[in-house]
């Protein structure tokens, strides 16, 4: 299946839960899910939130993984394949593999207001990791990596504001906002991986 290209608020309405998929319009008022907080479509209001099955419950939980990180099945169960092979609790391994992408680890710097806008940041080859260009959104960032926009994109709008923010990056990045560029100085831990995905039920589901 391709890339989903259709309204992303309504994937959060279909999740009942906020996916932050939009950046700062997700924690204004103007966010989809606070105005109508039903599933889309025409039998959304009649209370499609009801999970029922254990399968279904970890279907859900499956696909709000899937969403929050913006990847296709195939590449999302291709990371559960490699997770399952490496030591550690295959679910943390799992979702510390997709911090690890460079584009979730931008938005996390705070490089970016959505992973959907870090994605677009790399593939148009904006940044470089340790002095060498990369476009791949895929990019696995290692301990020591350094992140910063190319000499070029460092004047673009993008990132010219960026000292104004706030830094509220995880401690495995070290993030310098008036540069901008981060560096990866140690692994994500338990605390430091996406919040509200039980991976254990992904898991579950994918080695039935
Ligand atoms: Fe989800 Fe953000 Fe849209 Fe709200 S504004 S429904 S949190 S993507």
């Amino acid at each position: 299946m391709g890339r989903y290209l259709g309204s992303v608020c309504k994937l959060c309405r279909r999740e009942g839960e906020k996916l932050f998929l939009k950046g700062a319009r997700c924690e204004s008022p103007k966010c989809a899910l606070t105005r109508k907080n039903y599933a889309p479509g025409q039998h959304g209001m009649k209370g499609s939130f009801g999970q029922k099955s254990e399968y279904s419950k970890q279907l859900r939980e499956k696909q709000k993984a899937k969403r929050i990180f913006g990847l296709g099945e195939k590449q999302f169960r291709n990371y559960y394949k490699v997770a399952e092979t490496k030591p550690g609790i295959t679910g943390d391994v799992f979702l510390q593999m997709l911090e690890l992408r460079i584009d979730n680890a931008v938005y996390r710097a705070g490089l970016a207001a959505s992973r959907a806008q870090a994605r677009e940041i790399v593939a148009h080859g904006l940044l470089k990791v340790n002095g060498r260009r990369v476009k791949t959104p895929s990019y696995m960032l290692k301990i020591g990596s350094v992140v910063e926009p190319t000499d070029k994109a460092k004047k673009s709008v993008l990132f010219t504001d960026l000292s104004k923010n706030k830094d509220s990056s995880p401690k495995w990045l070290k993030v310098d906002l008036k540069t901008p560029s981060f560096e990866m100085i140690s692994l994500p831990d338990k605390s430091d991986l996406q919040q509200g995905v039980e991976a254990q039920m992904i898991v579950e589901l994918y080695s039935k």
